[in-house]
């Protein structure tokens, strides 16, 4: 049976039916009582209960669930996915679920690589794309309203014709939802200029876990307390469910111009990205590849390579350029076509289902780092996974720059030769990565989030703030149904099959 949920993950070749599939993460997975189900149909809300909807709702991108695929394993089974439509259906849900004490799991466009919106405990799998759409652009003001589950591409589509742009541009742009992008506190490739999410986020409206329904924000700055828009971003579905949100606009820009430099060093051209950005200046991608990625991907020998591009304003990209050129003086200067090849191929995401069926384990881990440790940060990755036994790969790029520091993205891979010894390669291999750069003063991540995968990490780096967190938590979800199992936040469960 063809399955109608939406959600644009990678294809994948169950090795068995998904009816006979094993579950990896959890020992067992809570039904939800059938009453509350056909009580939630009667309402008029969308309940999916095929096994082929539920398990295809039920995976995002980690790259490890495509291997656990491959060998008959889903992670885990939602017992139905529900798809409302408005806010006040999301409230009825959810507080269904709070009454019944049932999981309850965000999603979006699932394009998430941590597992985050794996429903490790069953429950429901609450699928927002049916929240779509822009409600208010305020043209004065530069701001739009928007529903969480609106994809990015239609997001941009429809803005671009208003001339404007948000300027939030993952590669995931038609994977990924608004909701999502704020529920993991991403980053766009041109955030130099634009801003990540957080910065460009107004306010919300979230519904909590006992289904009332809060506004944040909505003001362009405020002094009456802590920000709680801010508290519900980066969440990760933990803490509420996001259900609109008030994002700042740009205008479309009048003009792009790029530029691209070798260095001798991974130091050096980021050496002068640090100078870039500290002299005021924003160019919308200030990009690195160590000279591993480039040259493969470039051409380009021996050069580790910058990539700049900018765009907006005439005045203000001339500015930036000119800000780049001055302080890329001693780089060898490169056609800027490799600009044009990148930005072609920033969207380019099949690659990625390919390498797994080839049986190589790999991942990404980006880190944000202060350009004093970036360096030392840099080489202790690269060290202790070159260490590893069978690694085929390990690289990093720098993929976003700020006055103070940079997003390190780095890429580890091998193919073992045994396919059982697989996932302990891929569980080593985080462990000595995040570690060596948590040792590094690096934080646990930039732009992807914690998911499950990263949970084991975060009280190590959050320290004795991660008990405030938890606090949070209980305060704001006393039974712990929202996205259980997640950031190594309480969870009251059972156990999840996962270090
Ligand atoms: C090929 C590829 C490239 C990527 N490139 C980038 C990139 O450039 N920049 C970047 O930041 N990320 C990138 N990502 C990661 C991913 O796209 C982002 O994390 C994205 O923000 C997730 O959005 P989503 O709608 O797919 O969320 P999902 O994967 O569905 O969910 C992610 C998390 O958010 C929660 N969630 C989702 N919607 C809501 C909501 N409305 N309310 C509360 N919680 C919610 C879920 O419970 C889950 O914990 C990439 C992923 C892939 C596969």
């Amino acid at each position: 049976m063809e399955s109608e949920t939406v959600g644009p993950t990678p294809p994948i070749d169950w090795s068995v039916d998904r009816a006979d599939l094993d579950i990896r993460l959890a020992a067992s997975q809570v039904e939800v009582p059938a009453e509350f189900l056909s009580d939630l149909e009667d309402r008029g809300i969308e309940v999916l209960f095929s096994v082929d909807d539920r398990v295809e709702a039920s995976r995002d991108w980690w790259p490890l669930a495509q291997i656990w695929a491959l060998e008959g394993l889903a992670p885990a089974i939602a017992d139905a996915v529900v798809r409302p439509a408005t806010t006040t259906e999301v409230a009825d849900v959810v507080a269904a679920c709070s009454r019944h004490g049932v999981p309850v799991t965000a999603a979006g466009g699932r394009s998430g690589v941590l597992g985050s919106s794996v429903p490790v405990h069953g429950g429901i799998l609450l699928d927002l794309t049916g929240l779509a759409g822009i409600l208010l652009v305020d043209s004065d003001s530069m701001v739009v309203e928007v529903a969480a589950g609106t994809f990015g591409d239609t997001l941009e589509a429809d803005l671009a014709e208003k001339g404007f742009t948000v300027g939030h541009w993952p590669q995931s742009i038609s994977l990924s939802t608004v909701g999502g992008w704020l529920a993991c506190r991403g980053a766009g490739q041109l955030s130099n200029r634009y801003g990540k999410i957080e910065d460009l986020v107004v306010g919300l409206e979230v519904v909590l876990a006992d289904g009332s329904v809060v506004i944040t924000g909505g003001h362009a700055r405020a002094a009456a307390g802590p920000d709680l828009t801010q508290v519900f971003v980066g969440s990760e579905g933990t803490l509420g469910i996001i259900t609109r949100s008030w994002l700042r606009l740009h205008h479309q820009p009048k003009v792009r111009l790029t530029s691209a430099f070798g260095f001798e060093s991974f130091g050096a051209a980021n050496d002068a990205c640090r100078r870039i950005m500290q002299r005021g200046a924003t160019p919308a991608a200030l990009r690195v590849y160590d000279s591993t990625e480039a040259a493969p991907r470039f051409d380009t020998g021996d050069a580790h390579v910058l990539l700049v591009l900018d765009e907006g304003d005439t005045h203000l990209v001339e500015a930036d350029m000119a800000v780049v050129a001055e302080e890329c003086t001693t780089a060898d200067p490169l056609d800027s076509s490799l600009v044009e090849q990148w930005w072609e191929d920033r969207n380019d995401v099949a690659g990625l289902a390919a390498i797994t069926k080839k049986g190589f384990v790999f991942d990404t881990m980006e880190v944000t780092v202060s350009w004093s440790n970036l360096d030392s940060c840099y080489r202790s990755v690269l060290d202790v996974v070159g260490a590893m036994d069978g690694v085929r790969v390990v690289s990093a790029h720098q993929s976003h720059a700020y006055s103070d520091g940079a997003c390190l993205y780095f890429t580890f891979a091998a193919r073992p030769e045994d396919p059982t010894v697989r996932e302990a390669w891929y569980v080593a291999a985080w462990d000595v990565a995040a570690r060596a750069a948590l040792s590094a003063g690096a934080s646990l991540s930039h732009h992807h989030g914690v998911g499950l995968n990263r949970a084991r990490f975060m009280a190590e780096a959050l320290g004795s703030g991660f008990e405030v967190l938890v606090t949070l938590k209980e305060a704001l979800d006393p039974q712990g149904i929202l996205n259980p199992g997640k950031m190594g936040l309480p969870d009251r469960f059972g156990e999840v099959f996962w270090p």
